[in-house]
């Protein structure tokens, strides 16, 4: 029997996305977390003392597919509650939440990296903000400031002469 094909939005799950792989249960990383939105385990390359990765169970390709809108705040929030979740038990001062953007970003599924600091010493570049473009890495907080500043924008009434 042919399925008829449900319209595909840009977050559903991709067949051979490997994060989607992993959230679907198809892969042997040890799952460190799973509800019904989000999957957690360790990075495969730990750039800190811990080194977790969140991510999403819809395929969200990347922070530019996020809107500023209640939704995405909340997911992005989520997250980092997700995360001091899993670092608990940890110096809440050692912790560190963020994300790649393209092209710097390794997989096209959104991440969160949970760190226990210390960095390795090739983890502190790879994971480290600043406002440089082309570092391709911003903490969670960066990202929540400006999804918050762009929905903030959004809901100021226009002016008659836009
Ligand atoms: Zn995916
Ligand atoms: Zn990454």
């Amino acid at each position: 029997m042919v399925a008829s094909r449900v319209p595909s939005t840009s977050r559903d799950q991709q067949e051979s996305c490997i994060f989607c792989r992993i959230a679907r249960g198809e892969e042997t990383n040890k799952i460190l977390y799973e509800d019904e939105s989000f999957v957690a385990f360790h990075d495969i390359n730990p750039a800190a003392s811990q080194h977790i990765l969140l991510i999403t169970k819809a395929h969200i390709p990347s922070l530019y597919s996020l809107l500023p809108t209640a939704e995405d705040i909340k997911l992005v929030k989520d997250m980092v509650a997700i995360g001091n979740e899993l670092l608990s038990g940890t110096d809440p001062t050692q912790r560190k939440f963020g994300f790649h953007y393209p092209p710097f970003n390794s997989v096209m599924h959104i991440h969160l990296h949970c760190f226990e600091l210390p960095h390795t010493w090739w983890g502190k570049h790879k994971y480290t903000e600043t406002e440089r473009p082309w570092a391709g890495y911003m903490t969670a907080q960066q990202l929540l400031d400006r999804l918050q500043t762009a929905a903030a924008q959004q809901a100021q009434p226009r002016t008659a002469h836009e």
